[in-house]
């Protein structure tokens, strides 16, 4: 991975070149980011930097004995631990398989990875912690640095973090840790205190679009469409980009089908419409109700006047418009807890239909009677 091949983040991409260049690389960082976010990518990216034998001004030089290593994720000083399941296996076991999820795309996002290896839980166990102090033991290396990259560190087990918070207290000489997470709540504070923090943001929708464009030639209409559902994951986004387009239902003609119906309390209509959310995959469900949830987000922006922030397709803001008309923030405040409380029961496997009815009800009193 080279910096280059990251769209944006110019600035934390030159505070990371810079430490190299000025030599004040912390001896642990921690990349904290948001799920789909580059946080990885960056991480790879530094660790291809450090250890680059022609290192350029703004990135790697992509061709040196340790970049082709690096490229390949398989240089030698090169460690690499990331949640896996049980506790006698460890992420060496699984190396081949993460290799070719990284390199396919450095943005996926845990439940991704757990879904590509088939495992129920990802965790790091103890194991881990005592091969790793093994390995850092050895003196011989190829490179500059040893280098440790801990993906996902938040799911560290305690024995696993505690044996960690030694090393990092006292590293070995020229050896540097990255730790890439995307819940740096959960992360010991002991953890969290030894370690520099580079916060990497989300992907705005432009980068997003651009990422689809060049990567996955996607056309400036469907690009922008994408990018609105993603939400600045980039996971996310080439997912729903390898969806058919639209699939066999608009999420966005669906919402408002379903609004209209709510609107005039069409109790028949939406038992119908309930019966047939039923019928839906839960993949599609949870889409749905994703799609509802950001929507009436949007809507709650829009009625506080900050239209500028609307981040929605130009030709789903007439519906924003009318619709807006009949609610108060406050019905939509109600609305976004109701939407998030029926994606919780649905990712529990409660019954679609149910939830879809309870909600409909509750929207129906909303728009029409306001309580
Ligand atoms: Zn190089």
């Amino acid at each position: 991975m080279q910096f280059r091949e990251i769209i944006g983040h110019d600035d934390t991409k030159q505070a990371l070149l810079r430490a190299v260049q000025t030599n004040h690389v912390a001896h642990a960082q921690l990349f904290d980011g948001p799920p789909g976010s580059a946080n990885l990518a960056l991480a790879l990216a530094f660790a291809t930097y450090l250890n680059c034998e022609d290192r350029q001004e703004t990135d790697s030089c992509g061709r040196c004995a340790s970049c082709v290593k690096m490229n390949k994720l398989a240089h030698p000083d090169l460690t690499i631990v990331f949640p896996v399941a049980g506790s006698k296996m460890t992420s060496e076991h699984f190396m081949p398989a993460w290799r070719r999820f990284v390199l396919d795309h450095p943005y996926r996002t845990l439940d991704d990875w757990l879904a590509e290896a088939a495992l129920k839980q990802g965790n790091i166990p103890v194991e881990e912690a005592r091969e790793l102090l093994g390995r850092l033991s050895l003196k011989a290396y190829e490179g500059e640095y040893k280098l440790v990259l801990i993906w996902c560190v938040e799911n560290l087990h305690t024995a696993t973090a505690n044996a960690l918070l030694k090393v990092l207290e006292e590293p070995p000489a020229r050896t540097l840790f990255l730790l890439v997470t995307n819940r740096s709540e959960k992360l010991l504070i002991t953890i969290l205190s030894r370690t520099q923090r580079v916060a990497v943001r989300a992907f705005t929708d432009e980068e997003v679009q651009m990422h689809l464009r060049q990567h996955l030639n996607l056309d400036e209409k469907r690009a922008r469409q994408v990018a609105y559902l993603a939400d600045g994951n980039l996971s996310e986004a080439i997912r729903i980009a390898g969806e058919e387009p639209d699939g066999d239902f608009n999420r966005h003609a669906w919402f408002a089908d379903w609004m209209r119906l709510c609107y005039k309390q069409d109790l028949i209509a939406l038992v119908r419409q309930a019966d047939q959310f039923d019928t839906l995959g839960k993949e599609k469900q949870r889409v749905l109700l994703d799609y509802s949830l950001s929507f009436c987000r949007d809507l709650f922006l829009y009625k506080h006047g900050v239209d500028e922030l609307l981040r929605l397709p130009s030709e789903e803001r007439t519906f924003v418009e009318n619709f807006g008309k009949v609610l108060e923030p406050a019905h939509l405040e109600s609305m976004v807890g109701e939407l998030n409380e029926a994606s919780f029961h649905i990712e529990r496997n409660a019954r679609a239909k149910m939830v879809m009815m309870d909600l409909s009800l509750t929207f129906s009193r909303l728009i029409r009677n306001g309580k």
